[in-house]
């Protein structure tokens, strides 16, 4: 066995460790060699120990920085990360995954919470749900000032529709403040 491991790496001369350096796996390597997984474990670790992944395969960047696949997808396709591409397959450098870091570690641009790396929102969880209730504290002053000035317009060109929701959420302010002035009890 141990023959046919030299015999192997003298034939292949290389490529087992350049392909462990550009990120493949020890199956890729297996099919490509044609010797077992276990193997190639072996011949790197008997003749090339120093050899470590430069660039590893989407799925294993994923793995090290602890998110989703899918994820880090999503971040490639936004522009935020440039790995390579070799033979079809994304690979991330050390530089790539230093990058996908910092795009992960976000925090929520409205209370500076972190954002979960998991997920796929601007805010954190508290303040997603806040702005789905009303986005108004979130715009910037410019953006309030505009919708004020919109709402007002609105108003002049609907007086009828506009007294009728002044008088709705009105109603509906006084249910809440009865809601919780029972809550209080
Ligand atoms: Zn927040």
């Amino acid at each position: 066995m141990a023959k046919k491991g030299i015999g192997v790496v003298q034939v292949y001369d290389g490529l087992i460790p350049a392909m462990r350096r550009e990120g493949h796996t020890l199956e890729q390597i297996s099919d490509r060699v044609g010797v077992t997984r276990q193997r190639v474990h072996q011949i790197l670790k008997k003749f090339y120990p120093d050899v470590q992944p430069i660039a590893l395969v989407e799925y294993r960047a994923a793995e090290v920085i602890g998110c989703s696949t899918y994820r880090l997808a999503i971040l490639r396709k936004q522009g935020l990360l440039h790995p390579k591409r070799v033979n079809f397959y994304f690979r991330y450098s050390r530089e790539d995954i230093k990058e996908a870091f910092l795009a992960l570690q976000r925090s929520c641009p409205h209370c500076g919470e972190p954002v979960p790396l998991k997920n796929q929102i601007k805010y954190c969880l508290k303040c997603s749900a806040d702005y789905r209730r009303n986005s108004y504290p979130f715009k910037s002053e410019e953006g309030k000032r505009k919708q004020l000035l919109a709402n007002a317009s609105w108003r002049e060109r609907h007086p009828e529709r506009a007294k009728e929701i002044a008088k709705k959420s009105s109603k509906a302010y006084r249910k809440r403040q009865k809601e919780r002035s029972i809550n209080q009890c």
